[in-house]
């Protein structure tokens, strides 16, 4: 019968400051199936290197190791971990267990990495054999040595292994319990379990079949001190070990999953405090993305609205240049539009309706409430222009236009100022400026849109206006109303021919009167917020960075603290892509945290500034969704780097890692 282990001529040598250090020189060895080898010398000889080398945790410099007539001494890092997780237990001076892990969880472990399934009933079983069924749900900081190394040895049989290997596994215990795991040992081998020991202690060599020494790198003596135990299991063993599909590595399964979002949210737990300032990163970035994103849609829609109550495809003359420069023309060249003018606008091609209008700051009184505002003269066509069709009483006629009647519609504002919330304004007579006038409608609320409230306003007859109130002669400015979108370009290339015939000005001069296009107007106020919303972003933007930068720090804190741990997820089984996967999870987890918490946040400050600054804030599902996948995303992102340095360790300089 071949050999279960074949070692030829094995050495392993580490490069030490420079110079080579050789720990193994040529080691010839063969281990037969169900034997209990000792493996002795004193400290430093080479022991647990030799040992690491059978468990497939590290490779040696030459030589051949055959593992049941398999070459295993250039194996991946992710085939040794098949093979350990498939055919081998370790059990460590240090026991390793997770910490604030459950025995149940610490025993299961391995099978998660194996890919089998009804984990909690086997480590249940298995921590019964070995006497701690009464204990399934402590921590190993909760149980005694000699009890945290009887569930290490359950979690070296979770997969049913065919070689345990176990490493000073008494040398933390007091003897009583040595004796303990060492009975339970010697009951594993009698079930067909080859076992390699390492010790340097020769009482608890006594119980192994066969002691080999070690000095100095080399085997110094091999010796049989008991016949091999009968192997009763072991070919049912053998067989069941074989045919047991090995995990599917390329997909991760539920359970591998929530195992590591539980470590990720165990070592969490562990380090609140630090877990909380290094989330505030993505908190506030994610809040500054919400918030920016709310504010920047409300002011859009409140541009918006804004823009919609002024009236559609209208384009305003006004009087002066908008010629660079400022001092143009000389005096006299300021231009001043006359009634003529605007009936000659309306002549036009393609003018729907144009309205002149005339404005300015008056002090209106009713009873003994007064109040100062802004009366607008303008034509009857202004509430068909301006989509200020009175909601409650009439608009003026072209009649009283004509007769100067002193009639007036009030904006909402200005009702309330006047006239308080309740008494009904339409029929009585206020006086603006000491003119009596009688109100006959109330406008349509317009809201305000950061400049100005529209809806503090009275609106009379131009004429009245012109001649009655203010005493103008000329009007301040002409709306223009187009047919079709389409046609303002046009209309606003005649109104210009037009203008400057009606003034006379010779070619050389500058208009003396320009055109604003509703449209110019409404790109110019979207492009301020757009520029607000650009930079806005840009802070979120850098501050998510900043997070994630915070993050990647903490998991590479992480990282290193837990090299340990990492090495021990190797040992039992993890190949790189898991190892990989549990600290990528656990940045995640970590900044997806810090995501929802910060939406909250931003959700909060949005409602806030709506409410009280009297900000338009307006949050939409797709910012919520969008600050979501950017807080997972820069988890991810700034995880990677750490998590590949974790997936990257070597199993056995990390348990080294003492
Ligand atoms: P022991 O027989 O006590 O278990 P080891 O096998 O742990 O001895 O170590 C044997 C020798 O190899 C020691 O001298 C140790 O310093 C050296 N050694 C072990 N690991 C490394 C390493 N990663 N780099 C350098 N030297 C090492
Ligand atoms: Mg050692």
């Amino acid at each position: 019968m071949a050999a279960l282990i074949e070692l030829r001529g094995i050495t392993r040598s580490y490069q030490v400051g420079g110079s080579e250090l050789k720990v193994l020189k040529g080691i010839d060895l063969e281990i037969e199936e169900g034997e209990f080898v000792a493996i002795m010398g004193p400290s430093g000889s080479g022991k647990s290197t030799l040992m690491q080398i059978l468990g497939l945790l590290d490779r040696p410099s030459s030589g051949r190791y055959l593992l049941d007539g398999r070459d295993v001494s250039r194996l991946s890092d992710d085939q040794g971990a098949e093979l350990r997780s498939r055919a081998i237990g370790f059990i460590f001076q240090m026991f390793n267990l997770l910490a604030r892990t459950t025995c149940v969880d610490n025993v299961a472990l391995p099978m998660i990495y194996a890919g089998v399934a009804g984990r909690e009933a086997r480590a249940r079983e298995l921590l019964g054999v070995v006497g701690l069924g009464d204990r399934l749900w402590h921590k190993p900081n909760e149980l005694s040595g000699g009890q945290q190394q009887r569930v290490a040895i359950a979690r070296a049989l979770v997969n049913h292994p065919r070689i345990i290997f176990a490493d000073e596994p008494t040398g933390n215990l007091a003897s009583d319990q040595a004796e303990d795991i060492l009975r339970q040992l010697e009951k594993l081998n009698a079930d067909g379990i080859t076992v390699i020991m390492v010790t340097h202690e020769p009482d608890i060599a006594a119980h192994a079949r066969r002691a080999i020494r070690i000095k100095d790198g080399l085997i110094v003596s091999d010796e049989r001190t008991a016949p091999k135990a009968l192997a009763a299991g072991s070919c049912e063993r053998q067989s069941s070990a074989a045919q047991r599909p090995g995990p599917d590595r390329t997909r991760l399964s539920a359970a591998e999953a929530w195992e590591y979002a539980q470590s990720a949210l165990r070592s969490m737990a562990a380090n609140k405090l630090r877990s909380t300032l290094s989330m505030l990163g993505i908190l506030i970035g994610v809040s500054a993305v919400i918030a920016m994103l709310a504010v920047g849609r409300g002011a859009q829609r409140a541009i918006e609205a804004r823009l919609a109550s002024l009236g559609s495809n209208l384009v305003m003359l006004i009087p002066g240049s908008t010629s660079l420069g400022g001092i143009h023309g000389g005096a006299g060249s300021f231009s001043r539009f006359t009634l003529e003018d605007v009936k000659a606008v309306g002549a036009l091609a393609h003018v729907k309706r144009v309205d002149g209008n005339v404005e300015g700051g008056v002090q209106a009184v009713y009873g003994d409430q007064n109040t100062s505002t802004q009366v607008t003269g303008a034509l009857p066509v202004y509430a068909a222009m301006h989509n200020a069709e009175p909601y409650f009483g009439r608009f003026f006629t072209e009649e009283e236009n004509q007769r100067m009647e002193r009639v007036a519609l009030l904006g909402q504002t200005t009702v309330n100022n006047l006239f308080g919330r309740t008494a009904d304004p339409v029929g009585q007579q206020i006086k603006i400026n000491h003119v009596g006038f009688t109100v006959i409608g109330i406008l349509p609320i317009k809201g305000s849109a950061g400049f100005r409230d529209q809806d503090d306003t009275i609106i009379i007859p131009l004429r009245t206006a012109m001649r009655r109130l203010l005493g103008k002669l000329y009007v301040d400015h002409i709306w223009i109303e187009c047919d079709a979108a389409n046609d303002i370009p046009e209309v606003m290339s005649e109104v210009r021919a037009l203008m400057r015939h009606r003034h006379r000005l010779p070619d050389f001069k500058d208009d003396d009167f320009s055109l604003r296009n509703m449209a110019d107007i409404q790109a110019a106020l979207t492009g301020t917020t757009q520029t607000f919303s650009l930079l806005l972003g840009i802070v979120a933007a850098i501050s998510l960075l900043v997070g994630g930068i915070g993050i990647m720090n903490i998991m590479l804190v992480s990282v290193s603290e837990r090299t340990r741990e990492i090495g021990l997820r190797k040992a039992v089984g993890a190949a790189r892509r898991a190892v990989l996967l549990q600290f990528l999870i656990e940045s995640a987890v970590l900044s997806t945290i810090g995501g929802l918490i910060g939406i909250v946040l931003g959700v909060t400050v949005s409602l806030g500034l709506s409410r009280f600054a009297g900000w338009a804030a307006i949050v939409t599902p797709q910012a919520v969704l969008l600050a979501f996948a950017f807080s997972a995303g820069v988890g991810v992102l700034f995880g990677f780097w750490p998590a590949r340095k974790a997936s990257l360790l070597s199993p056995i300089e990390a348990l080294r890692y003492e």
